[in-house]
């Protein structure tokens, strides 16, 4: 049996684009369809326009540190449009590089919605297209729960696109997208409520970091309110009242839910052949990527696992290997680095405190809070916070989490020091550069009693 390619690619997002590219690159005739925007998500209304944001909602303070440095600035004012329209601007530049690594790599490129016909056929544009595989990469979508006056909200969707700048928001959520977004409108200078139903934001982190973030936030002015939720929304001509489960009401120009998202699985023809789905509506897929049925695999945030850009490159890298390289390699799912990008950051490695008692039970826990030397001649109080994890029994150090500006840059490289199976011993003996904030990890001798 001949097909018109060797794998047909459903969504040019993170995870499809390494997975066409690579694939043709090993001499695989590929096309990749795609309905909306190239580069998907992390491109689009994700990591990079997110990051944009932080940078820019950073400024004010960075104007207030300068102060401290002798630095008179007057009349610093702020135009959101102008925002929007670099944004954009950068955005587009980089929805034509990922077309040009696709075209240069001799993948063919359809713009269109795609659907599964059956085993090794896709339909697009009216028109039948077989292929020897299917790879569905079509990323997840912003879920807003029901509620009377959730038509009312906005998601992280459209955040990236405001016509009208708030003068409040109220921001619905618990995990990382709410917390970076609350840092990014309250810098920005709009009156920030997060509102999250539990008792701590950022489950699944360590305990301490989450506490100290919720600090840190609230310090700068951040209102935040646990263990509550809105029970409904009134509109009262574009202006909205947020009722909330314990009675209270708050008046509000704008409410942003991010409250999870949910695989793209829908509208995907899925129903013509037998790919079975977890309840969340996810691909289930094995070790291979490959779903229930043979001729279809599935990567990235379709398959609901470990939902970051990094992660659906690796797997579109090492699928790509599989198919056409003959490579039996294997995505290493243990010790990923993140960083939620809140003000300030927060990265982190490994485990988890309580994680780590739970699997070696005899751990040394190394903590350090100091106020970073940039900010020593403000009257600024955050602090930045380290905290490394190690196994007493094999000296391994087994977690390591920072709040504090550049988190991520530094958790970055210590990250390969973890999975390079590093010792607490490795890291006394690694000389600090001075004066950094990051010595401190090489340079904190005495466990904290826990
Ligand atoms: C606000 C926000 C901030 C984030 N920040 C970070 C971060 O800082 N760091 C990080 O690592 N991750 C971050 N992420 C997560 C990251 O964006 C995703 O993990 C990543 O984009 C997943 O890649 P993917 O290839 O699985 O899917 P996507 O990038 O979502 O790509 C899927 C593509 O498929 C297309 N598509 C869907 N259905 C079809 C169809 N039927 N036919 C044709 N095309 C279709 C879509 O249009 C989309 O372009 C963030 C996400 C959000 C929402």
């Amino acid at each position: 049996m001949s097909y018109q390619y060797d794998l047909f690619v459903i969504g040019a997002g993170s995870g499809g684009v390494r997975a066409a590219r690579m694939s043709a690159t090993y001499g695989a005739k590929v096309a990749v369809a795609e309905d909306r925007y190239y580069g998907g998500t992390c491109v689009n209304v994700g990591c990079v326009p997110k990051k944009l944001f932080v940078y820019a909602s950073h400024f004010p303070e960075d104007f207030e540190t300068a102060k401290g440095f002798g630095w008179t600035i007057d009349n610093a004012s702020f135009d959101w449009h102008k925002l929007l329209t670099n944004k954009n601007r950068e955005i587009e530049r980089l929805n034509g590089v990922y077309k040009r690594i696709l075209d240069g790599a001799g993948v063919e490129i359809i713009d269109g919605h795609a659907m599964i016909v059956d085993e090794h056929t896709i339909s697009i544009n009216g028109e039948n297209i077989t292929a020897e595989r299917i790879l569905i990469a079509t990323g997840g979508w912003p879920s807003v729960p029901d509620f009377p006056g959730k038509e009312y909200v906005i998601t992280s969707n459209e955040a990236f696109f405001l016509d009208k700048f708030p003068k409040q928001i109220i921001i619905v959520g618990g995990g990382y997208i709410a917390v970076e977004f609350a840092g990014i409108f309250h810098g920005l200078g709009v009156d920030t409520t997060l509102v999250y139903r539990g008792p701590l934001f950022l489950r699944g982190f360590d305990h301490d970091l989450r506490e100290i973030i919720a600090d840190e936030m609230q310090k700068k002015g951040i209102n935040i309110v646990f263990n509550n939720n809105i029970d409904r929304i009134e509109n009262n001509n574009g202006h909205y009242k947020a009722h909330f489960t314990n009675s209270e009401v708050q008046d509000t120009d704008l409410i942003m839910y991010a409250t999870g998202r949910t695989p793209n699985t829908k509208n995907l023809g899925l129903e013509n052949v037998n790919v079975k789905l977890n309840k969340n509506g996810a691909v289930i897929v094995n070790e291979k990527y490959q779903t229930s049925v043979p001729s279809i695999y599935a990567i990235g945030d379709v398959t609901d696992r470990v939902n970051l850009t990094p992660v659906a490159l690796a797997e579109g890298m090492i699928l790509a290997r599989y198919l056409f390289d003959k490579k039996n390699d294997a995505v290493d799912y243990s010790d990923i680095p993140t960083c939620v990008f809140s003000q300030p950051n927060m990265g982190t490695v490994g485990l988890t405190e309580e994680q780590a008692m739970e699997k070696y039970g005899d751990v040394a826990v190394y903590k350090s809070k100091f106020k970073p030397m940039k900010l020593s001649l403000t009257d600024s109080d955050e602090r930045t916070f380290m905290k490394l994890i190690v196994d007493k029994k094999s000296d391994r150090v087994v977690g390591v989490h920072m709040v504090g500006s550049d988190a991520g840059e530094i958790i970055q490289g210590i990250a390969i020091a973890i999975k390079a199976g590093a010792t607490k011993a490795t890291f006394d003996s690694t000389i600090g550069i001075h004066p950094t904030a990051a010595e401190e990890f090489v340079t904190m001798r005495t466990p904290a009693e826990n």
